[in-house]
């Protein structure tokens, strides 16, 4: 793997030569790109890199895009080939004809953090990092040992692209070797991906930031997120209408959660709809009547966006909580598994 910046000058990474093999091979003459938000305001040299890469002409694909949930399939019948990037493909999805997944790698050691983040660590260490800095990964567990650390990795479930790499909405990587360690070290930018793990396992979170240089721990982020969900959760216990949203993105739609939901939503004497969408927007929740939402689409959304909503927008297990299913001490971070 020949890795060279996406645009000069930068920091992110990308494989160019496997952008051009799967347009080879698909013969692609048209091609859409998939941009993160950060680097949308280098479309048009990105665009023309894939276009010097494939001889392709390239167009930009202007939906948001948050991840590699989201498989663009309105763009299948226009373009020969998707190339999005950012992220790793989800091999649970299964193979996608017309898509290319193009990581995009911080080209930043991570070393000199995960010293810093050494007083930190006691007993075994859990390895955990995001799509971005998976090229490191031998050489900080290859580090944590020769500093007489014993660093365990996982490969978590087939949502996953990556050994140790956390999703959002996927954590399996972290929870799969649980049991077998005593800390978890994070390495990788903001609070996204770390917070997760810190609400769903009691081990102690080290997260260290490469790009910032710092080390803290996510403890009073993850008890303000639990009371927000414990608000969330009261608001809807007296609900009588809910409206189960059911996402059409292939890596987010859970129909067989959310046509579960609606019955058991029923059963406990109340209203339940199915709602289907595409989005999950605040418009969408405060345009219909329902008195409370429940989420089976990505997690994050009820999550990260809790201050946008105005109705309570609840995960599949607070709902469950909210009308009586359930006991609050079965709370639990929702999460989207392969085998949902
Ligand atoms: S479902 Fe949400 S957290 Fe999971 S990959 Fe998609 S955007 Fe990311």
């Amino acid at each position: 793997m020949v890795l060279q910046p996406v645009v000069q000058g930068s920091r992110f990474l990308v494989d160019f030569d496997a952008i051009t093999l799967s347009a080879n091979r698909r013969k692609a003459r048209k091609i859409a790109i998939q941009l993160p938000e950060g680097l949308r305001i280098f479309a048009s040299e990105i665009a023309h890199n894939v276009s010097l890469a494939t001889g392709a002409e390239v167009a930009v694909d202007s939906e948001p895009c948050f991840g590699a949930c989201d498989v663009p399939t309105h763009l299948f019948g226009h373009v020969d080939l998707v190339v999005q990037f950012g992220h790793t493909e989800m091999p649970s999805i299964g193979a996608i004809p017309k898509m290319h997944f193009a990581n995009l790698y911080l080209d930043l050691d991570p070393l000199p953090v995960v010293e810093m983040a050494l007083p930190y660590l006691s007993g075994r260490v859990g390895v955990v990092t995001t799509a971005q800095h998976v090229h490191f990964l031998d050489r900080i567990v290859s580090f944590l040992r020769v500093k007489g650390f014993e660093a365990l990795t996982s490969r978590g479930d087939i949502r996953l692209g990556n050994y140790a790499q956390l999703l959002g909405c996927d954590y399996t990587s972290a929870l799969w070797i649980e049991k077998e360690v005593d800390t978890f070290l994070y390495i990788g930018e903001g609070d996204f991906h770390p917070i997760g793990l810190a609400m769903l396992s009691d081990r102690k979170l080290v997260a260290a930031n490469p790009s910032e240089m710092t080390v803290r721990t996510l403890d009073s982020l993850r008890d303000r997120i639990m009371k927000q969900r414990l608000v969330s959760i009261e608001r809807a216990m007296s609900a009588r209408s809910f409206g189960v949203l059911l996402n059409s993105k292939l890596g987010q739609r859970r129909k067989m959660l959310a046509d579960r939901l609606v019955a058991e939503i029923k059963q406990a004497n109340r209203s339940a709809t199915l709602v289907h969408t595409n989005v999950v927007s605040p418009e969408l929740i405060s345009n219909y009547s329902f008195d409370a939402f429940v989420s089976t689409a990505c997690p994050r959304i009820a999550i990260d966006d809790y201050h946008r909503y105005t109705k309570p927008l609840l995960t599949p297990i607070e709902a469950e909580i909210a009308v009586g299913l359930k006991p609050f001490s079965s709370f639990r971070f929702d999460q989207i598994l392969a085998e949902q």
